[in-house]
């Protein structure tokens, strides 16, 4: 006689050990051949389902030996395992195990997919199985919306998606009602007609009289078998319909995407609260990142609105941060030199301070700015109403002043009008020679306009009672060179104080200084908002192995229908993938919605593609990682665990 299709060899299955060891299967030999229809019976708990489980490639025995057309069971892996389950056996449950998301159609379709069958292959196959079990109309219907008879014959029409050679059906009239029952096993008895091996799984005789052989089980042993009817022998010639190449990677994964919209559809609500939480982590990295980018191009484009022809000299020696108000050293005469040397447009003295300027009963405190001539050319300044104060008022110290527009504002009905006036400064009357054109918030969110300028001469003498100056200001005429004309600067001052008791700051260094700051905040910002993303990683995580846990039936029919570990390990990867692909879409979006809000309300945020990017790769990452863990728990159940859990 040829090689047996199913050969088991004193098979043993022992659960538990110990004391509470159960022999579910005790020495168990058995022959098989192609184009039988066996049934199997005997009483709850003798042992039943643990051999169809294990004839299944499901689970393995304790001991004994299993071959399948000759081939040692025993010595294959986990892949191959799910080979011989995908090409051999069908699989037909009693509580049908169709997945609750998937239509009638979809769910015909999965074994093929792990078969590798193209979709639209696919799609025919399962259309033409259901056709055939006249459930033509129902291929869009989710198994909710069917009777248990039309279940089971999805269940049936899936089994006979690759075209196994052996159908193993478990119990498969256990729920459904007489009529139903007869039907469904005249479809095995069809099945069986067209050349396949049957093995039906019953506790009632009255059932298992449908197959031609039947063996009865008790207490895991085989007390009675009527044995093999030589005429129903026949070669399995059912030639294989299906290629049964393995899944490419490509078509694996959009059918994960697929399946993984739909278990996120199927909850909707916790699917939105999940991608909430990746939407915030990645709206706020775009969002904050925009904001300080905004701000860093803010301060900077009022810096340079300053000029970058500027060399500022401070009183204190090189690294004091002493105010500068307090240190005594640097001159007006230091300042005179200063305007003597080469590439030096001006080189402005300063000495400012605070004060109370009055006129008639109108009283406004103020800063008062005590300066050159050349501070309109230095500083850029226009002046919009009368002229400003000459070389000769700086040297007969005379008693005038130009306002800031905020001043002028505050103190007459009219800025044009104050030329000409007097106001009080600190008790002295001083003539309003002139009014200076408005230039608004400096870098620090000071107003420029709030000054009243005098000469310093002036100031010094009868405001400050100072005879030193806070700042010398030079415009440097060629900037490619300023670096050299600050040194020229240094080493005037050097010689003329003989110690190192100011410091030299141009607006090229003040600059870059001001941009690594703003650089740092940004960074701050960025982690800070990267630490929400961090949380909705662990949400995704979460949720995923709640999924997981919930999902564990789905994943053992996937297994029982040939799926391999790593076919499980994409699908739930997947899933948390589109879950992180999805929030960071949403949430880049939300990120730069926000942006433009913000924008729109005054504050100035830029987005930049690189945050964008950057924020969504997070998610994704976040979803590959925080995903990782749950779908390993998933592709390492064990598939008969899968399959009989609640
Ligand atoms: P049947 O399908 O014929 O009702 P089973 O094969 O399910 O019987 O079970 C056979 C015996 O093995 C029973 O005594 C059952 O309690 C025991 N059994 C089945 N599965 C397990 C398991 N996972 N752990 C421990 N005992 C088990
Ligand atoms: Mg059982």
């Amino acid at each position: 006689m040829s090689t047996p299709l199913i050969r088991l060899r004193d098979i043993r299955r022992i659960y538990g050990e110990g004391e509470s060891e159960v022999r579910a299967l005790d020495g168990v030999s058995l022959d098989i051949n192609a184009g039988e229809f066996v049934a199997i019976v005997g009483q709850s708990g003798s042992g039943k389902s643990t051999l169809m489980n294990l004839l299944g490639c499901l689970d393995t025995p304790t001991s004994g030996e299993y071959l399948i057309r000759g081939e040692n069971v025993g010595l294959l892996g986990h892949d191959e395992l799910a080979a011989t389950r995908r090409r051999t056996f069908g699989f037909i449950f009693q509580r049908y195990n169709l997945l609750g998301t998937a239509t009638a159609g979809e769910n015909v379709e999965v074994p093929a997919i792990y078969a590798g069958m193209p979709q639209s292959a696919r799609r025919q196959r399962a259309g033409d199985l259901l056709e055939r079990l006249g459930l033509g109309d129902r291929l869009d219907r989710k198994p909710g919306q069917l009777s248990g008879g039309q279940q089971q014959r999805v269940a049936v029409a899936r089994a006979l998606m690759n075209d196994p050679d052996v159908i193993l059906a478990d119990e498969p009239t256990g729920a459904l009602d007489s009529q139903t029952s007869k039907d469904m096993i005249g479809l095995l008895r069809d099945l069986h007609a067209n050349g396949r091996t049957i093995i039906l799984i019953t506790h009632d005789p009255v059932v298992a009289q449908a197959a031609d052989r039947i063996i009865t089980i008790a207490d895991g042993q085989i007390s009675d078998d009527t044995g093999t009817r030589e005429q129903t022998l026949r070669p399995a010639t059912t030639e294989p319909a299906v290629t049964r190449s393995d899944a490419s990677l490509a078509s694996q994964v959009w059918e994960s995407i697929r399946s993984a919209f739909r278990s996120l559809k199927a909850n909707i609500f916790r699917t939105i609260l999940t991608l909430l939480g990746v939407i915030i982590g990645v709206a706020a990295v775009v969002g904050m990142l925009a904001i300080g980018e905004g701000s860093r191009q803010d301060v900077l484009a009022r810096f340079e609105a300053l000029g970058s022809n500027l060399v500022f000299v401070r009183p204190g020696a090189p690294g004091t941060r002493m105010r500068g108000s307090a240190i005594a050293t640097l001159t007006l005469e230091d300042a005179v030199a200063l305007a003597d040397l080469d590439n030096i447009i001006a080189a402005v003295p300063s000495r400012s301070g605070q004060a109370t300027v009055r006129i008639g009963a109108n009283d406004y405190r103020t800063s008062i700015e005590g300066v050159s001539q050349d501070w309109p050319l230095a500083m850029g300044r226009n002046v919009l109403y009368g002229s400003f104060f000459t070389q000769k008022d700086m040297d007969q110290r005379a008693a005038v002043a130009i306002l800031g527009t905020t001043v002028a504002d505050n103190l007459f009905d009219d800025r044009k009008s104050a030329v000409g006036q007097y106001i009080l400064i600190g008790g002295t009357p001083f003539e309003v020679a002139g009014v200076v054109a408005p230039l608004g918030a400096s870098s620090f969110g000071q107003d420029q306009d709030d000054i009243v300028v005098v000469p310093v001469t002036t100031g010094m003498m009868r405001i400050f009672g100072q005879n030193y100056l806070t700042s010398i200001s030079i415009a440097v005429e060629d900037t490619d060179i300023v670096d050299q004309t600050e040194e020229v600067a240094r080493q005037l001052l050097l010689q003329r104080h003989g110690t190192e008791d100011f410091q030299l700051r141009n607006t090229a260094s003040l600059l870059e200084s001001i941009d690594e700051t703003q650089a740092s905040f940004t960074l701050l910002l960025g982690s800070v908002a990267a630490i929400s993303l961090l949380v909705g990683g662990i949400g995704v995580m979460n949720i995923m192995l709640v999924s997981v846990s919930e999902r564990t039936r789905e994943i053992g029919v996937r297994m029982a229908t040939g799926a391999r570990r790593s076919d499980i390990m994409i699908q739930f990867i997947t899933e948390a993938l589109v879950v992180g692909g999805l929030g960071g879409l949403i949430g880049v979006a939300v990120g730069m919605l926000a942006s433009l809000i913000a924008t729109s309300s005054g504050m100035n945020a830029v987005i930049t593609p690189n945050p964008a990017i950057l924020a969504f790769t997070s998610a994704l990452l976040t979803g590959l990682v925080f995903g990782y863990m749950p779908a390993r728990k998933a592709a390492r159940m064990d598939p008969v665990r899968a399959l009989t859990s609640e």
